[in-house]
């Protein structure tokens, strides 16, 4: 038996798509799937997502792109990040499309010009003169369409202004926040990420916006155990019981990506929220139990309602740093490909 096991459900990344490409009322749905695909696996979700009517993917390194241009011969595949001379040349080679951050455009590749409308990263703050033939989009990025939608709109708006003489450009600034609560941003395509995933992008339930979580992690009880009262579980005796209290011990740690700072989030056990108690260790954490449970107990850790959104409340920070954080390691956990 696996310490872990993921399942991704392509099943799951169809429906967020068709959901996706209903919302954009007409723009196109281009599928981010950097970071492997942020951990779901980029090459299985491009695949989905091209034959659900994805036009684009998108990645960030020339090495994403690449592995994906040797499965999908004749995808169109966008480059997000600036590149280096010599990757420039790959990218040239292999069919790619790539992101310009400044005036230097290259000759012989296709190109987005990234213009910076208040994201404040990479991007131009305006186009100086009129692009070259090479160019085939203008592009920008929204720094706040998941939490703040009026500096969202102000971006969106100075974006229409600066592309206007250029509308037969491919025009794309929406990222999945967007699509969901902005329509106005989607022009001719959005770059969604996180949705694809069904992820929330304002760390919400995802089904307040018609979402589905395509990936489930489980594992089981590896050992079951009574702490008796002064004895503690784990690294620092940061949880000594007061009282008998059984425990459990489920053989997934923060090398398989279930982060130190997830202590006091819960799991699934019988259909019981049950708090991760003691500190996370690198293989393996402890969950207190209500009563003794046989060793082999299924323990859901993302599944069956219970959210990514929900681990990210509790160590501070975003769904979308724990599913890049899950270890894509087989010799650590099976990945199970499913398309229900
Ligand atoms: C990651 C990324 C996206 C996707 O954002 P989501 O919030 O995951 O939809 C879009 N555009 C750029 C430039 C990105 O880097």
């Amino acid at each position: 038996m696996h310490r872990s096991q993921l399942t991704i459900d392509l099943g799951a990344v169809r429906r967020n798509i068709r959901r996706l490409i209903a919302a954009l009322d007409g723009a196109d749905l281009w599928a981010v799937v950097k970071a492997d695909a942020y951990g779901h696996g980029a090459v299985d979700v491009a695949g989905v997502a091209l034959s659900e009517g994805a036009r684009t993917l998108c990645v960030v390194t020339l090495a994403e792109a690449l592995e994906l241009r040797a499965e999908y011969p004749t995808a169109r595949i966008l480059v997000m990040s600036p590149l280096l001379p010599a990757e420039i040349a790959r990218a040239r080679e292999a069919g790619l499309e790539i992101t310009v951050v400044d005036a230097d455009i290259p000759e012989g590749v296709r190109v987005h010009i990234k213009l910076d409308t208040g994201m404040g990263r990479f991007g131009l703050s305006e186009l100086l003169s009129a692009p070259g033939g090479n160019v085939v989009g203008l592009m920008s990025h929204l720094a706040t369409a998941d939490c703040d939608l009026e500096f969202a709109r102000v971006q969106v708006e100075r974006f229409r202004q600066l592309t206007e003489p250029y509308a037969g450009l491919i025009r794309h600034i929406a990222n999945s926040a967007a699509v969901l609560h902005i329509p106005e941003a989607s022009f001719d395509a959005a770059r969604c990420g996180i949705a694809l995933y069904g992820l929330s992008p304002f760390g919400s339930d995802p089904a307040d916006d018609g979402l589905e979580p395509v990936l489930r992690w489980e594992s089981r009880l590896a050992q079951v155990k009574q702490l008796q009262p002064g004895e503690s579980t784990g690294y620092g005796r940061r949880f000594v019981a007061t009282e008998p209290t059984w425990i459990g011990l489920v053989p997934v740690g923060y090398a398989d990506g279930f982060r130190r700072d997830m202590t006091g989030t819960e799991l699934l056990i019988q259909g019981q929220r049950r708090p991760v108690i003691g500190t996370v260790s690198m293989d393996s954490v402890a969950v207190s139990l209500e009563r003794e449970l046989l060793v082999d107990t299924p323990v859901v850790i993302v599944g069956d309602g219970l959210l990514v959104e929900d681990h990210a409340r509790v160590a501070a920070t975003i769904n979308y740093e724990i599913t890049c954080g899950i270890c894509s390691d087989r010799r650590r956990a099976r990945r199970v490909i499913v398309d229900a």
